[in-house]
């Protein structure tokens, strides 16, 4: 049927201007593919592993934030607007503004959904003085002033079950701010208690070792097994459910950092390009190739995207190039031939100066970056010092371009 709504075709269409939609566009500008226009609604561009540390107060908002335009790669379009529905028999897309946009390729990175509303009580308590998180910049600033002021009582630390993107970061502000509280002499007065969905606190042994030695260290209380099931706000209460068999307890707090549950974004998960058998409704793809698995001309990467790696921005510097590789091949008229090897990364800001680097595969062995230096994922400033100064750098600089 004849449309009056604006219509335009585009090679290639990724959606989402984050971490993954800029740099593999990025990548496949450099490759010499043209006609690349990526949908992006935000005006600005996070980067996000220092929203930890700013809940940590370790770095300054005014960091981690940039203008999107500033940092679209050089000869990539941006359509500033949100899409709304996928047509992959049509290959074609809906915008929010009414507009469809037809492509030969698609890529699929509009990244993760934050359910505030999936724990009772919780969209309500986090607009409470008492509650934050380090997922939303807004959110991590508020959690540094918070644990600023903390002297006395219980603050407690909670990760949700589920997918995640980064899983585990929520424990980063805690390590910093116990050194902080350790350093001003009030650690001892302050009951810090971690809860944890799996039955360990992290799932990798090498990096359990790690965070079981500073959880020790600094007498954090660790709950595993265990989900946030309620916030009472005004009560300042969290109730803990236990997933061994244990019975639930409710718990006072001074102070609640959490991280939100995760899931697909809805409109995507509304779509075919969601995996039938998967109530996750990520897309789905080959994990190795991350090309869709019923249609060729879709591709997706990042948090969006059905693979079995760890979801985090680290994994995105290897899908990226994965993807761009498989796709310019197609372009090319060849076969997809790059392997993505299922590589995550999350580092665990594990004092003021110190990051246990936690590096490895889809089947949680160690995949250290300079191989076969197992003893890279040990407590060290020099990944500190990387992670804080460095890496932060590589993105604005490199990452987003496609260069790294
Ligand atoms: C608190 C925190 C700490 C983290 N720490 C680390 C770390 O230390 N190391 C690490 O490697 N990773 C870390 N990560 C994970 C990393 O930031 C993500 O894995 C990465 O950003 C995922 O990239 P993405 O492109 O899939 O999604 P995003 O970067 O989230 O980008 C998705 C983009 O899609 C846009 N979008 C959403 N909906 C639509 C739509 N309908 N239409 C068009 N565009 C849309 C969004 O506006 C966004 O710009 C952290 C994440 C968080 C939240």
């Amino acid at each position: 049927m004849p449309s009056d709504r604006p219509s335009s075709f585009h090679r290639v269409l990724v959606i989402g201007g984050g971490n993954g939609g800029l740099s593999v566009a990025g990548r496949l500008r450099r490759q010499g593919v043209t006609d690349i226009v990526v949908v992006e609604p935000r005006t600005e561009h996070f980067y996000k592993p220092l929203f930890s540390y700013i809940a940590g107060g370790t770095a300054r908002a005014a960091e981690v934030v940039r203008d999107q335009g500033a940092v679209t790669p050089k000869g990539v379009s941006w359509i500033r607007d949100a899409v709304t529905g996928i047509d992959p028999e049509a290959s074609s897309v809906t915008l929010a503004s009414g507009a469809t946009v037809r492509y030969e390729h698609l890529i699929v990175c509009p990244g993760i959904q934050q359910d505030w509303d999936a724990v009772p009580g919780l969209a309500e308590a986090v607009s409470t003085p008492e509650v934050a998180s380090n997922y939303t910049l807004d959110l991590a600033v508020k959690t540094s002033r918070l644990l600023q002021g903390v002297t006395r009582g219980t603050v407690v630390f909670a990760q949700p079950p589920g997918p995640a993107s980064c899983a585990g970061a929520i424990q980063k502000p805690m390590y910093q701010a116990c050194a902080y509280w350790r350093a001003r002499g009030v650690l001892d007065d302050i009951r810090v208690v971690l809860v944890v969905p799996d039955a360990t606190v992290y799932g990798v042994p090498e990096v359990d070792r790690e965070l079981e030695r500073k959880i020790a260290e600094y007498g954090i209380e660790l709950s595993t097994a265990s989900t946030v099931a309620e916030v009472d706000g005004a009560a300042r209460t969290v109730l803990i459910a236990r997933s061994d068999g244990r019975r639930a307890r409710r718990l006072e707090y001074d102070a609640l950092v959490i991280e939100p549950p995760q899931s697909a974004p809805d409109w995507l998960a509304a779509t075919t390009l969601a995996d039938p058998g998967d109530e996750r409704r990520f897309v789905e793809v080959d994990p190795r190739t991350l090309r869709h698995r019923r249609y060729p001309n879709v591709w997706a990467l990042g948090d969006a995207a059905a693979t079995t790696n760890s979801k985090s921005g680290g994994a995105l510097r290897k899908q990226t190039m994965v993807l761009a590789k498989n796709l310019t091949a197609v372009l090319r008229g060849r076969r997809p031939s790059a392997q993505y090897d299922g590589y995550g990364v999350c580092p665990f800001t594990v004092s003021r100066s110190t990051v246990v680097f936690a590096e490895f595969d889809d089947e949680l062995r160690l995949q250290p970056s300079v191989p076969f230096w197992r003893g890279l994922v040990r407590e060290r400033r020099l990944t500190w010092f990387l992670d804080r100064h460095v890496l932060p750098w590589v993105y604005w600089n490199l990452i987003l371009q496609g260069r790294a």
